[in-house]
C-alpha cells in the first residue's frame, strides 16, 4: 500500500496560482490546498506545509487518507474578525474556514483560528 511518504517522493504538489495570491493576502488561513495527479489520473490533496496526503475517490466524491484509508473529516475553524475601533477588538464577527484532516494521523485542528485584522 502506498503511503504519504511514497507519494511525496514521487509526485510534486503545488498550490495553484489563485491560491498563491489568496495565501499572500490572507496569512491567517489554516489550510492552503496543494494538489497533484498521478499517471492514473488519481487526484491527491494535501495542506501546504503538511505531510499527510489525501486521495480523492471520484466515484464516492470524498477524500481518504492514503496512510490509513480513513475518510477525511472537516473541522470548522473560526477566525475572529478584528474590525473594531481599537486594536485586537471587533464586533463579534467570525469567518469560518473548513479545514480537512485525518482523525487517525493528524491532530484535530483548533476550532479557534488566527484572528483576521482588518
Ligand atoms: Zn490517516
Amino acid at each position: 500500500m502506498k503511503s504519504s511518504c511514497d507519494i511525496l517522493k514521487r509526485l510534486d504538489f503545488s498550490a495553484n496560482e489563485s491560491w498563491e495570491v489568496i495565501r499572500e493576502k490572507n496569512s491567517w488561513l489554516s489550510f492552503i490546498p496543494e494538489t497533484t495527479k498521478d499517471d492514473q489520473g488519481v487526484i491527491y490533496l494535501k495542506g501546504s506545509s503538511k505531510k499527510v496526503v489525501y486521495k480523492y475517490l471520484s466515484e464516492e466524491n470524498k477524500y481518504i487518507c492514503v496512510d490509513c484509508n480513513n475518510e477525511i473529516n472537516v473541522q470548522k475553524v473560526g477566525h475572529p474578525i478584528w474590525d473594531g475601533v481599537f486594536d485586537c477588538s471587533g464586533y463579534g464577527n467570525v469567518h469560518y474556514e473548513d479545514v480537512p484532516y485525518c482523525s487517525n494521523c493528524e491532530k484535530t485542528p483548533s476550532s479557534s483560528g488566527t484572528p483576521i485584522q482588518i
